[in-house]
């Protein structure tokens, strides 16, 4: 089935769908009442359509400035780096952070360095040097693996002489651990116990 195979197709495309999910998906569609596609191809266009980079932080968001950057109570003179928007939602549940953000939207690897597609890396470098010495504390919450390290050494280099503090999360992080995936507890502490780089 032509349109069947087609609709499998488009959602093993999603992140972490694997065949037999997207099978199941497809399925799902086509015994689904129509009223409720109609919903989601609206919601499919309009998410697309209204949702964009936060002018300081380049994290996603509907207006000009996200609800964090356009909060009046973060301190603006700490940035938290962190490689997708996720990475923000478990640093805000940690609790332990009242600076400010900026969602790099991936990393650094070897295979396509800093000219990876939708890498927001020189807007932090813009943001950084435009702030020319407001900014003072850089905390990179990258993945500890070889790209987040990377990412790190990469920031370091073409930031210190314009931050005074870049510090790097490190206790409490497993070795190739996820951020997204790490508890609030876990997070709260490498935060608190972030190094000098
Ligand atoms: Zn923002």
């Amino acid at each position: 089935m032509k349109a069947l195979d087609k609709i499998t197709t488009l959602f093993r495309r999603f992140p972490g769908v694997g065949p037999k999910q997207a099978e199941r998906f497809a399925l799902y569609v086509i015994k689904t009442p129509d009223v409720q596609i109609e919903e989601l191809v609206e919601a499919l266009r309009t998410v697309k359509s209204s949702v964009g980079y936060c002018r300081e932080c380049s994290n996603y968001t509907e207006e000009e400035l996200c609800p964090i950057c356009a909060d009046p109570s973060r301190n603006r003179s700490v940035i938290c780096v962190v490689s997708h928007p996720q990475d923000v939602a478990a640093i805000e549940k940690s609790k332990t952070f009242n600076g400010s953000y900026h969602v790099l939207h991936g990393v650094i690897s070897p295979m396509d360095g800093v000219n990876q597609e939708g890498l927001r890396l020189n807007e932090l470098i813009e943001r950084v040097r435009k702030a020319s010495g407001a900014v003072t504390e850089l905390i990179i919450a990258t993945n500890p693996d070889t790209e987040g390290e990377t990412t790190a050494i990469y920031l370091t280099r073409l930031l210190k002489d314009y931050v005074p503090g870049i510090t790097r999360i490190a206790c409490g992080v497993p070795l190739g651990g996820d951020i997204d995936y790490m508890d609030e507890v876990t997070l709260g502490y490498a935060m608190k116990g972030r190094t000098k780089v």
